[in-house]
């Protein structure tokens, strides 16, 4: 048979009626009427029903339609037919049509299915398959089985075309995708590395990148002016729901660039990604500074689809008698709000105290939530009584609250738990009311980020330390001036979510020493870690900047969903782990020990060692020796005899010396008049090229071949 001829299932439509085609694919679904059997064909095109008729097809053919089930693959001659009025399929898009099949090869059978991949119900009418609910881990055990899924083939289709749109617009602007290694050393984004034990280098060990950030710049240092890649990148971060140890980035960077070409040209790239899924982006996004986003939304991705702003409440209780607020402010803590318009039949004073105050709040990290409701006569709240009249009017003015509403308020000692906290009950309170409004998509460029975080030890980059600071004269050993200054970078959020970031880096050797030294680092371990990149902003390196998007979640956002796992082709579970390739997976002790992974301690407690096959082996392990297969019966033997010694030496009372010999004590030594000197070595000359001489040693090459 040749494929030649074939035709894409889906393309099938009323002009073709009359046509002879040839189709190959999947059986989708099936019924067997005994006389008659009708089959789904399905391949990536789509679906076409298929009808096995004797009238068009002899009886061999009917006897083998009569076997089909379920995903066989085979090829189908046939030909095109228009379904009678009233039989058409509204469900499909070839459902006006049908194939009258003539012969049938069945090309590959299946086993009967873990779980049901047809999405298309086979009588008109009945609309489309509701998805069994299978459990994740069994559709990733059978991936290429879920994958055969037309949903599943859509959303890779669609991050293909995605990704298409990236490389063309990149193209357009001037880009080029150029490849950076895999196998490299550590880049910090602030994740654990993934490590890859070096056997060429024993003991040493490659890094998988977080990111290529280190050669994107070099690459600027070399003048390629603009660069991208689509490239994996590798974080040994902890689980979360939407995180892969391994994810995809658009990375990218140019050089004699400012902040707003990066803004530019992002909207663009942007707007052209959600317009494959038909979404409208408006442009331009909105920017809004890191202080802004904490203040008021409490979080620097904040989801701007909808209000809910907080509001400053502190300076009204400056005086106020009540003593809660009172000892918080005393000590020098703040008290923020937020007015929820018109909710208060659905916060009632139950779901406010019980629900919020007492679970739902502290589980976010404060000690508890004031609540008022506004109601005809004034403020309702369990407290409100301790608050004078002054206070509550001035409650009811600044958060502008009409009869109605509701007022919830955080108070503590510290800033950055009230915004926290508050933050977390917007987004609470804005899900469980449906204030987020569906279909919705609310970019925002977030900007002017802190260059450094405190942290228990010391201070922290909070991007990367490559990250240009607002400001060059800082004094790397000034704890308040490092966490005063502003880092040029920027994160596009929408909805919520961070889809990327980036940012201007330092072109200066001498700023980026004086960064490296900010963040505690020895000059030794500076030179350890990013020698070579200072080497190279020693060489006129251009001023540069960039920005990398995460692709999964890019596409999973446009394409709406539920997790990141569904636009990717081979994902991890939940657990980073795999259940299709069982991966991550024990290895024999034989390649760790090729790998040098076999440092010390014992064996039965090194990670990922098998059992201790047999005490020949244990030796081997504790000695650091290869033992080959055909010693492997005579050092058994020696131990044997070795443990029956033992076991005699400890029945032993008196104190008689042992005098037992394990082993044959003649020296194992070439065939004699096998060794001789060699001439070269008493001339000098057997080392002559060695790269160095010490003494009476010489260094030589690592491996000699
Ligand atoms: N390398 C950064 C990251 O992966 C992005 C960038 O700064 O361009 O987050």
């Amino acid at each position: 048979m040749t494929y030649k001829d074939r035709l894409p299932c889906g393309s099938l439509r009323i002009p073709d009626t009359g046509r002879a085609v040839l189709l190959a694919g999947w059986v989708d679904a099936l019924r067997d009427h005994g006389e008659l059997v009708f089959i789904h064909l399905r391949d990536r095109s789509g679906i076409v029903q298929v009808i096995f008729s004797p009238e068009f097809a002899d009886q061999t053919i009917m006897k083998s339609a009569s076997t089909l089930r379920n995903e066989f693959c085979v090829a189908i001659r046939g030909r095109v037919q228009q379904r009678a009025a009233g039989t058409e399929n509204p469900n499909l898009d070839t459902g006006s049509i049908e194939v009258m099949a003539t012969d049938l090869t069945i090309l590959s059978k299946s086993e009967a299915l873990p779980f049901i991949i047809s999405e298309k119900a086979m009588v008109a009418g009945a609309g489309d398959r509701v998805a069994d609910a299978v459990s994740e881990d069994l559709r990733l055990q059978y991936r290429y089985l879920d994958l055969r899924r037309p949903t599943m083939q859509g959303h890779l289709l669609k991050r293909h075309r995605i990704i298409k749109v990236v490389r063309d617009f990149l193209d357009e602007q001037g880009f080029i995708e150029i490849e950076t290694p895999m196998l490299t050393k550590s880049t910090p984004e602030g994740a654990r590395d993934y490590l890859v034990p070096s056997r060429v280098h024993p003991g040493n060990f490659y890094a998988l990148p977080q990111s290529p950030q280190l050669f994107k710049q070099l690459l600027m240092v070399s003048g390629y002016e603009r660069y991208f890649q689509i490239v994996r990148c590798f974080r040994d971060e902890d689980l979360r729901p939407n995180r892969q140890p391994e994810f995809t980035q658009l990375d990218l960077e140019a050089s004699f660039i400012d902040e707003g070409f990066i803004y530019d040209l992002m909207e663009a790239l942007i707007v052209r990604m959600f317009a494959v899924a038909v979404v409208d982006l408006p442009r331009p996004f909105p920017r809004m500074a890191y202080d802004e986003a904490i203040d008021t939304m409490g979080s620097d991705r904040p989801d701007t689809r909808f209000g809910l702003r907080f509001v400053e409440a502190t300076d009204i209780f400056r005086n106020t008698s009540y003593g809660i607020f009172k000892q918080i402010l005393q000590r020098g803590g703040c008290i923020k709000g937020v007015n929820i318009k018109g909710q208060s039949e659905k916060l009632s004073k139950n779901v406010l105290q019980n629900e919020y105050a007492r679970e739902i709040v502290p589980g976010f990290g404060a000690k508890g939530m004031t609540w008022m409701r506004v109601m005809e006569g004034g403020l309702e709240s369990n407290i409100v009584q301790f608050f004078s009249e002054e206070e509550q009017q001035a409650i009811l003015a600044r958060f502008g609250a009409e009869t109605g509403d509701v007022i919830v308020m955080i108070a503590d000692a510290s800033y950055d738990l009230v915004t926290s906290v508050l933050g977390q009950l917007r987004l609470h309170m804005a899900d469980r009311l449906g204030l987020i409004p569906a279909n919705v998509y609310s970019p925002l460029w977030v900007t002017d980020f802190p260059l450094f975080l405190a942290t228990d030890e010391g201070i922290t980059s909070s991007h990367h330390p490559f990250t240009a600071p607002d400001r060059t004269d800082f004094d790397p050993s000034d704890r308040d001036m490092l966490l005063s200054l502003r880092s040029r970078a920027y994160d596009v959020v929408v909805n919520g979510e961070e889809l990327g970031g980036g940012s201007i880096r330092i072109n200066d050797r001498d700023v980026q020493r004086k960064i490296f030294q900010a963040l505690g680092l020895t000059d030794q371990e500076v030179e350890e870690k990013f020698g070579f990149f200072l080497r190279a902003l020693d060489y006129g390196a251009p001023p540069h900047g960039g920005i990398a998007l995460g692709m999964d979640r890019v596409v999973s956002m446009i394409l709406g969903t539920s997790s990141i796992r569904e636009v990717i082709a081979f994902p991890k579970n939940r657990s980073a782990f795999c259940p299709l390739t069982q991966a991550p997976s024990p290895v024999g002790r034989e390649q760790l020990e090729e790998l040098g992974l076999l440092g010390s301690g014992d064996a039965k407690n090194a990670a990922g060692t098998d059992q201790q096959r047999d005490l020949v082996d244990a030796l081997a392990w504790v000695s650091r020796i290869g033992v080959g297969e055909q010693e492997r019966p005579m050092i058994a033997g020696a131990l044997k005899e070795a443990m029956r010694l033992a076991g005699r030496l400890s029945e032993r009372q008196g104190d008689e010396e042992p005098l037992f010999c394990v082993a044959g004590d003649v020296n194992r030594m070439r065939k004699p008049g096998g060794a001789r000197p060699s001439p070269y070595a008493e001339s000098g000359e057997i080392f002559k090229n060695a790269p160095a001489v010490k003494g009476n040693y010489f260094k030589v090459a690592a491996v000699l071949e």
